[in-house]
């Protein structure tokens, strides 16, 4: 019986229309004028916003269609992953939108363990154990609704009870391809070089989130379109993007298949382009950089602030200096900006500049979608002598200032002057505090 594999999926319901300036943004039935029972009012225990839509089904206890609707909502408004966190006093449904959280909706506490019992259902995750971590996938029915191509579900035991978190993973069909993503005319041309070299290491670097994926799964792209013929593999953890054309395998961290043990088999079978996930440990930098040595082209992801901070980082992970030199090809770092709603942007008299103002299609933030920014470094000679001479962080900073090396503030700069997003936006994305700039 509880084995069984749910196979539950969601009813797609049609939702009123956003709303801004309560803490409710998107439900609140007073703002939407719409109709409201008095009598539905007077039982409500929803302590921040005494108009939730839910109300009625609160007081019904209907939770499948609270769920189903606050899920579905989400897909609607584009969010990319929705919290459920129970506080002392009630459930916090939060949305992302555009990499930003925000609360949207207060249920009241007395649901709690019935909502994430309803999501641990849908998830096909044991209902009965509330004291540990669990991790499941929601049944989606892509004949209703093809926008979204995977629904993750984690939940994680609180002091005030589970914590429920659910990942929308959307079919992105403008981002496909490099010419799609928004570089500018100079990164996008390096990035379309490195192909043509058939080996050394391409690496990108940004925070969870910065779209390193979609670059990735768009540079693979344009290799098996610009040459094709190429044997094209990637490791992954978890496989997020279909790439037609390439072999996609899935890592298993914590099983047998894990990046060291599926790159060192799969070298042997000599693909010419691979591409991995992440370069999490000193093992997997070891074989990637190898790789990249010996006539592969490889790519892969790594955490770093900064360009030259990922060549000190496989330092740290006790690469030797001379084959960060000879393998490393370049290294791409880029983050997301939000762009201003072109509904409700407003021009300033004062700067000059387009700036966030807030209308419905945006919730109230002024922002709708984002758009990335980027740096790219390609090691020449003076940065190879200053990493083989053991160069700190400032002195390789200091040798790309002197390069006239655009770092992502500065290529963010161009999307400011066109309008597309703000300054104060870019300041922080890019970490810098305001008035600093
Ligand atoms: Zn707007």
């Amino acid at each position: 019986m509880l084995t069984k594999k749910f196979a539950i999926i969601r009813k797609k319901k049609v939702f009123p229309d956003n709303v801004s300036g309560c803490s409710c943004v998107l439900f609140c039935r007073k703002h939407l004028k719409m109709q409201n029972s008095t009598k539905i009012k007077q039982n409500m225990n929803v302590k921040s916003c005494n108009n939730s839509p839910y109300e009625k089904e609160a007081e019904a206890g209907n939770v499948v269609s609270i769920v189903d609707d606050l899920l579905n909502k989400a897909v609607t408004s584009g969010a990319s992953d929705v919290h459920f966190e129970p506080t002392s006093s009630e459930l916090e449904v939060k949305f992302r939108l555009d990499g930003v959280l925000s609360t949207v909706e207060k249920l009241p506490k007395s649901l709690s363990d019935n909502v994430i019992a309803r999501l641990k259902v849908l998830g096909g995750l044991l209902t009965y154990r509330n004291d540990i971590p669990q991790e499941g996938r929601i049944e989606i029915d892509n004949a209703q609704d093809d926008r979204i191509i995977d629904e993750r579900l984690a939940v994680f035991p609180t002091i005030h009870g589970q914590r429920a978190v659910v990942r929308l993973f959307y079919k992105n069909k403008e981002l496909m391809e490099l010419e799609q993503l928004g570089f500018s005319k100079d990164t996008h041309t390096t990035l379309k070089q490195i192909p043509a070299k058939n080996q050394g290491v391409l690496l990108l670097t940004g925070p969870a989130g910065s779209g390193k994926s979609t670059t990735l799964a768009a540079l693979l792209r344009h290799i098996l379109k610009t040459y094709p013929g190429k044997s094209v593999v990637t490791l992954e953890d978890p496989v997020e993007i279909r790439i037609e054309g390439a072999t996609q395998v899935q890592i298993t961290p914590h099983g047998q298949m894990t990046f060291p043990t599926a790159l060192r088999s799969l070298l042997r079978q000599d693909p010419q382009v691979l591409m991995i996930g992440e370069i999490r440990d000193a093992e997997t930098a070891r074989i990637a950089i190898e790789a990249g040595l010996t006539g592969h082209l490889l790519m892969s992801t790594m955490h770093s602030g900064t360009p030259a901070g990922a060549f000190l980082r496989l330092l740290e992970m006790g690469i030797e200096p001379y084959q960060v030199t000879s393998s490393v090809s370049a290294v791409l770092n880029q983050r997301l900006v939000r762009k201003l709603c072109g509904k409700c942007k407003k021009m300033s008299e004062k700067t000059g500049f387009f700036e966030a103002a807030g209308c419905d299609a945006c919730f109230n933030t002024g922002y709708h979608g984002r758009v990335l920014i980027a740096e790219i470094v390609q090691l020449d000679s003076r940065l190879r002598k200053a990493i083989l001479a053991k160069a700190d962080l400032d002195q390789l900073e200091d040798i790309l200032i002197s390069k006239g090396h655009t770092n992502m503030l500065e290529d963010g700069k161009r999307l400011v002057s066109e309008g597309i997003t703000t300054q104060e936006e870019l300041n922080k994305v890019c970490g810098i505090i305001s008035g600093d700039s």
